[in-house]
């Protein structure tokens, strides 16, 4: 339940970020993938989230990252719980998690020199680094994991967000800190991660929810890196972002003609077969489809089977 609205940000007023001359009608509830889907490519948007044509794919990237968020998850809530696991049961929980899920029909591999195992490998990676990094795991107080998080941007509750964040921690100078594991290779700039939304869009929920008006850090782990990057976020800065935010929610609730736009990240779109910018031809199901995006119930993370056997702590 969404505590009372409380302002905890500096002015100006939320109503002054919102066009009076827009209408009224109430949004569909973001996210920060969201929102990038559309910015990354306005077609492949209007197809997942406008169209809902499924997809019956996955990449291995995505799939390593929720396993290893999987385990982490695990792992964490085992600490909670007064268990601290070894490194073995941490990776024998991953192989498992992995064997469990992993379907060869679905799990579609971009870059084919390389061989499913050499992903199961970089998971392990990600997690090796970070265990050997964080063991005994009682450096801080972990406040949330896979915590969701749900806000409006604006008082009249018309432009909302949610999101889920990998972590929330009290570090042991009290000061709290939204975590956020990565697993890809490229570590971005500190100056870029100065203005990423993701986690600053979460200090915005987490300001809200917990009705903190002290400092907050963002933490990123980058895993296959073992490389870990810190920000923060001025009043002004998180304002100007909410501002932003709602311009982009506009553009995209405004947007007709859903262009494509071709780059790198094509090879990794789904959608290739149908779109027009790759040589597919949108097919005739479109015309029948809903018009609105409506978010998902819960964090896709969260449906991971519950623990059996001999690690059913982790
Ligand atoms: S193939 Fe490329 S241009 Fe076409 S929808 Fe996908 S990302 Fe967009």
């Amino acid at each position: 339940m969404m505590p009372p609205a409380r302002e905890t940000l500096a002015t100006p007023a939320l109503e002054t970020l919102v066009s009076p001359t827009k209408p009224r009608r109430k949004r569909p509830i973001y996210s920060h993938s969201r929102l990038s889907s559309f910015e990354d490519c306005p077609k492949k948007f209007h197809y997942r989230y406008v169209l809902k044509i499924p997809s019956d794919t996955d990449g291995i990237e995505g799939f390593v990252g929720k396993r290893v968020h999987e385990v982490l998850e695990r792992l964490y809530g085992a600490v909670g719980r007064g268990h601290v696991p070894s490194h073995a049961q941490l990776i024998h929980r991953y192989r498992t998690l992995w064997d469990e899920s992993y379907d060869a029909e679905r799990v579609r591999i971009v870059r084919v020199e390389n061989p499913p195992e050499f992903y199961r490998e970089l998971g392990e990676r990600c997690l090796t680094n970070y265990y050997r990094n964080h063991y005994p795991f009682d450096g801080d107080e972990t406040v949330g994991i896979e915590h969701r998080v749900a806000f409006p941007l604006d008082d009249s509750n018309d432009y909302r967000i949610q999101g889920f964040i990998d972590r929330i921690v009290r570090a042991s100078d009290s000061v709290l800190e939204i975590h956020d594991y990565k697993t890809g290779a490229r570590v971005p700039s500190q100056r870029s991660l100065d203005s990423d939304r993701q986690l600053a869009l979460y200090e915005i929920g987490v300001r809200r929810e917990m009705n903190v008006t002290g400092p907050i850090r963002l933490i990123w782990h980058y895993l296959q890196r073992d490389q870990t990057r810190v920000s923060t976020r001025t009043s002004d800065q998180l304002v100007d972002l909410r501002g932003k935010t709602i311009e982009l929610i506009d553009r995209i609730h405004a947007e007709e003609a859903w262009e494509p736009k071709t780059g790198p990240l094509c090879g990794w779109c789904e959608y290739q077969d149908r779109c027009p910018a790759k040589g597919g031809t949108d097919s005739l199901e479109i015309a029948a489809a809903p018009s609105e995006p409506t978010p998902p119930a819960e964090s896709p993370r969260s449906a991971a089977k519950p623990p059996t056997g001999q690690l059913s702590f982790l």
